[in-house]
């Protein structure tokens, strides 16, 4: 008897874990998992069978207000219901899945045409919207819908995902409650991106990519000294600007196309260096900005290592420079990184700091020198009424971190004199230079070296 307890205990575990893994604990419909594996499977055969699947992606419009307005529970309570609804509302051979907080997917396996899809998903828009009442609360659900289509829209299963996300974003654009089709205006959008990504991939080879250098100085009572500049990349074609980098890479982070300038930034700095060197220039030191896909690249370090002995440069020549975004999603993973990159001698800045989590809880954990205060602070600087306190309470709490603060965005002399008196070390921004190309870098070193630095 026992043992036939044994194996009925041990069946029922292995169902409930098999439903665990396939199912959402909340909704009990298929989660996640079992949408990817589903939709591969589907693609799969619609390619064999040379037939078409639609994807409509779902998102609840306002979840976050019910949440917030009536409480989790009647938030959760509202998921059961769509769940259901959409559920009954669906054929046999279509299948719901909650693939996260309050998104929602549907495969359609087979269609008629596109009328047929949109008449079906303006049906799933009603069936959601109606009155749905948790205790004495009336709620009024809403949600949109982006659909795209396989093999016209997509190659593969996460395009089709893709494609269907972004049709939904233009759902919810064009005013809640929406459907939208994955449309060739996404589609020209993408052929630019990807005009941008084999330009760059050339950009490389024909020696386009050059790095502008902006002067960082250390701010005293007396004066300025030049310490150094941060290096930022530029795109040129027969001497005009082809893109400008906040396009260009954020186009380039999509991929590993950013590792590859991502290298080569640090490769063409750590040369420069050396030049500088060379010419008896300085000490300067260099700061690169690290993507947060490099920062997680696993030959980061190792590459780092090689330019620093290739170029014969001290590990403290250079800086780089990371963002709030590429520590956070990781954090014991970026802390054993910047612990190997500090033990290597190369010293780490956070970058653009206070514009993202600003949290003083993770900033203790991080093995890092410098942060630099983001220029929308500098900008509204001094400003009583404003952010002077938030800008001054940063000061503090770098202070008593013992990191070393860089402003960046300074324009005047009156955010330099704010500045200086709150013990900022190192300033960076047009007041003392635009980012430079190398050549008008060492004249305005050598004509700015002095006079301009003498006084605060
Ligand atoms: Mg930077």
């Amino acid at each position: 008897m026992g043992v036939l307890t044994d194996i009925a205990e041990k069946q029922e575990a292995e169902q409930k874990l098999h439903h665990l893994a396939y199912f959402d604990t909340l909704t009990q419909i298929p989660n996640r998992y079992s949408f990817m594996l589903r939709l591969e499977a589907d693609i799969h055969l619609a390619s064999r069978q040379s037939s078409a699947l639609a994807l409509l992606f779902i998102d609840l419009d306002n979840f976050k207000w019910t949440n917030d307005s009536f409480g989790h529970e009647a938030g959760d309570l509202l998921l059961i219901e769509i769940a259901n609804r959409l559920k009954a509302r669906l054929r046999k051979s279509d299948t719901v899945y909650r693939i996260g907080g309050d998104e929602f997917t549907v495969i359609v396996s087979s269609y008629m045409d596109n009328d047929s899809l949109v008449q079906l998903a303006e049906d799933l828009v009603g069936t959601i919207g109606r009155t749905f009442y948790v205790d004495e609360h009336k709620i009024k659900p809403g949600a949109s819908i982006g659909i795209s289509t396989f093999p016209g829209d997509a190659a593969n299963a996460h395009e089709l995902i893709k494609r269907a996300d972004s049709a939904m974003f233009q759902a919810k654009e064009q005013g809640r409650g929406q459907v939208c089709f994955f449309s060739s205006h996404l589609e020209q959008q993408r052929q630019r991106d990807q005009m941008i990504i084999e330009g760059l991939k050339e950009a490389i080879q024909e020696d386009e990519l050059d790095l502008h250098y902006q002067p960082k100085v250390m701010l005293r009572p007396d004066g300025f000294e030049v310490i150094g500049a941060e290096a930022l990349l530029r795109w040129h074609r027969d001497g005009e600007v082809v893109s400008t980098p906040d396009r260009f890479i954020p186009i380039a982070e999509q991929s590993n196309l950013i590792c590859e300038l991502g290298y080569w930034v640090i490769d063409k700095s750590c040369r420069q260096i050396a030049e500088w060197k060379e010419q008896s220039l300085g000490p300067l030191t260099i700061a690169v900005n690290l993507s947060p896909r490099q920062f997680k690249d696993s030959q980061l370090c190792d590459y780092l290592d090689s330019c620093l002995q290739k170029y014969q440069i001290q590990p403290g020549e250079l800086e780089l420079e990371i963002t709030e975004s590429a520590v956070i999603e990781d954090i014991q993973g970026s802390i054993k990184t910047l612990t190997r990159l500090q033990s290597m001698g190369i010293s780490i800045a956070m970058d653009d700091f206070g514009t993202g989590y600003s949290s003083l809880g993770y900033l203790k954990q991080l093995p890092i020198e410098v942060l630099k205060i983001d220029r929308s602070f500098i900008s509204t600087i001094p400003n009583p009424d404003d952010n002077d306190a938030i800008v001054k309470a940063i000061f503090s709490m770098a202070n008593a971190l013992g990191l070393e603060v860089v402003a960046e965005g300074i324009e005047n002399q009156q955010q330099l004199e704010f500045l200086v008196a709150n013990n900022c070390q190192v300033g960076q921004g047009y007041y003392f230079s635009q980012p430079l190309p190398v050549k008008q870098f060492k004249h305005w070193l050598t004509a700015q070296a002095r006079p301009l630095l003498s006084k605060a």
